[in-house]
């Protein structure tokens, strides 16, 4: 945490800032946009002391059986997760997933869509930044993206290598969001297969990152209340894209709406986080984890 978000904290919340967190419910891995490898990052969050672990790839699960070796190593419980892009009243929001099952064929059939919707994308993306005067974007980012998955990530991964912005921050303000040239509108899954095919495959569906959106209180309230009308029965309140006082405002989201509470660095890798894992806030003690009833999670206590 630097030292503009320490100066937000209570003081409760600046001691627990320092404490290890043993729960990180939200990760990527090279499978999609993270920069180590299923097997690397799980050696990494055992080092950082996190105990339970949910693997969280874009889109693809791909990562969840090699993540589970290097779980079964370090002595680490691996949840299997995934993190699948839905659009909902034409905002894309993302539900994550957790304790799926990677068998379930509406799960494993919705997401291959996803990935083919993807590919599509990523040739309008390279269109527009070539009319922008800055052409190879396609192939560029390809170089970065892993096994299945290109996502917007990649394309600023290049377009920092090349120069023509400074950081990865830049990028998305200068290109790759709504009315820049590489932003290219683009229809995910709906809501409600999202919710769907988590919750029909066994899972929970996790309302990811709700600060993040952009939206107004009324949309907000909206999209809680059909989230949980569709099945989906947690929101992130802890989150690597929240700052602390969205933390505060989340959690009381969740008590509000009676949706359990999950916590996640949301994880890139090395360099790529605004929190590191395994150093994660506390979760406000009015909120009921999402890992309330989970055996992996009660060993810990
Ligand atoms: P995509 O799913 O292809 O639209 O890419 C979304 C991914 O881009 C997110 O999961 C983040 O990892 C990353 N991202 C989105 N907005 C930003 C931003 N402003 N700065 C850095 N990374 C971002
Ligand atoms: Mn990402
Ligand atoms: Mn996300
Ligand atoms: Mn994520």
């Amino acid at each position: 945490m630097n030292y503009f978000a320490m100066i937000w904290l209570t003081p409760q919340e600046r001691k627990h800032s320092f404490m290890p967190s043993y729960i990180d419910l939200h990760s990527h891995s090279t499978v999609s946009d993270g920069t180590l490898a299923p097997a690397q990052l799980v050696a990494h969050a055992a080092a950082l002391g996190v105990r339970v672990l949910a693997l969280t790839d874009h889109d693809d699960m791909s990562g969840l059986a090699e993540a589970q070796e290097a779980a079964q190593q370090h002595g680490l419980a691996l949840v299997n997760g995934v993190e699948v892009s839905a659009t909902w009243n034409g905002a894309t929001v993302h539900v994550v997933g957790l304790k799926v099952n990677p068998g379930y064929a509406p799960l494993v059939e919705g997401l291959a869509s996803i990935r083919q919707g993807r590919y599509r994308r990523a040739e309008s993306i390279a269109a527009g930044l070539e009319q922008a005067g800055i052409p190879g974007g396609l192939e560029g980012a390809r170089r970065y993206a892993g096994r299945d998955i290109i996502s917007r990530t990649h394309f600023a991964r290049f377009l920092v290598e090349r120069g023509y912005v400074k950081d990865i921050a830049t990028v998305f303000k200068k290109y790759l969001t709504r009315g820049k040239p590489g932003y290219v509108e683009h229809r995910w899954a709906s809501l409600e297969e999202a919710v769907g095919w988590v919750t029909g495959s066994g899972g929970v569906a996790v309302l990811a990152h709700p600060g993040r959106y952009g939206l107004g209180r009324v949309n907000l309230l909206r999209l809680l209340t059909e989230f949980r009308e569709l099945g989906g029965c947690a929101i992130e309140v802890i989150s690597g894209s929240h700052a602390p006082w969205q933390h505060r405002q989340f959690a009381q989201f969740a008590q509000q709406f009676g949706l359990l509470a999950s916590v996640g660095s949301d994880y890139h890798g090395p360099g790529h986080n605004t929190i590191e894992m395994g150093r994660l806030p506390e979760l406000h003690s009015g909120c009921v984890p999402v890992w309330q009833e989970w055996e992996e999670a009660v060993k810990l206590h």
